[in-house]
């Protein structure tokens, strides 16, 4: 079988190969030398003609990693990034095992963030929302394929997708809400092109998610409890000037694995004055 092909990397054309044959890496290395079948060869010089035309591997197979399982993703979700693993990592940590600790994640998509964590903590209870509903029903396969039985969905735009459970408070809140400017040069390149615009980017300079997330979170924390969104990579220091100006407590950055300041959260303190403006 040719691996090489001009048009695209040689790791996403075995990645396209395998797609084409359904078969796996190893079946594909003791086969290297089969020939491929004409309807085989068809399609896979088709995903790879989309693949040059720049559309992202997740979307052309269908699924992509993360934390360490396969999630199903689709053009309705943005596609998991390893940077977001972080935001795993340190709920998990706020997380203990064997509590029935309330987590809500907003703006879900692929449902990675909230199934993640609820496979991770079989006590938790998670509530995932996406104004969506395309995001949704791929979560929720997602859910059910992983066998995450904890998490409950709800679709609105971020707190209004708690109507019916107004005055719902949470042990923890997480997002990896949409935070690129609008404009942003990064939006016309690579897979971003082909993802949906409304999970990559937010007005007021790709504020406007991240702000009513700290503003709303307050009325929905216990207090002690955490709020952690990811950002960009400069928006750290601004993060952090809103989180303490709401009056939340602990206010911190963290580190992805690439040295980037990718997660800002504090703890809601209700003992704090409320700020006026
Ligand atoms: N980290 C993504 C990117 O810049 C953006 C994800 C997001 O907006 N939440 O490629």
């Amino acid at each position: 079988m040719l691996l090489r092909h001009s048009a695209i990397d040689a790791v996403d054309a075995r990645v396209l190969l395998r797609t084409t044959l359904g078969v796996s890496d190893a079946h594909l290395i003791a086969h290297a030398s089969d020939a491929l079948a004409a309807d085989h060869a068809e399609k896979f010089a088709a995903l790879v003609a989309r693949r040059a035309a720049g559309e992202p591997v997740a979307y052309l197979v269908g699924e992509r990693e993360f934390y360490g399982r396969t999630f199903a993703v689709s053009p309705a979700v943005l596609i998991p990034r390893p940077e977001t693993e972080l935001l795993v990592e340190l709920t998990l940590e706020r997380l203990p095992r064997n509590e029935a600790k309330r987590v809500l994640d907003l703006g879900t998509g692929s449902g990675c963030i909230a199934i993640s964590i609820a496979l991770e903590r079989h006590t938790a209870q998670l509530t995932a929302t996406d104004k969506s509903a395309a995001a949704l029903t791929l979560a929720r396969q997602n859910a059910q394929q992983l066998g995450a039985r904890n998490v409950a969905f709800k679709t609105g735009d971020w707190f209004d997708a708690l109507h019916e459970d107004r005055g719902e408070k949470y042990d923890l809140i997480v997002s990896n809400p949409p935070y690129v400017a609008e404009g942003d040069a990064h939006l016309a390149q690579g897979d971003l092109r082909f993802e949906p615009a409304s999970a990559l980017s937010a007005s007021l300079d790709g504020y406007a998610c991240l702000n009513a997330i700290v503003d709303g979170a307050r009325a929905h924390l216990n207090r002690g409890a955490w709020l952690l969104m990811e950002h960009g990579h400069d928006q750290a220091a601004s993060c952090r000037n809103r989180l303490r100006a709401a009056g939340y407590a602990e206010v911190q950055s963290w580190r992805d694995l690439a040295g980037i300041e990718r997660v800002s959260g504090g703890t809601f303190d209700d003992t704090r004055p409320v700020p006026v403006n």
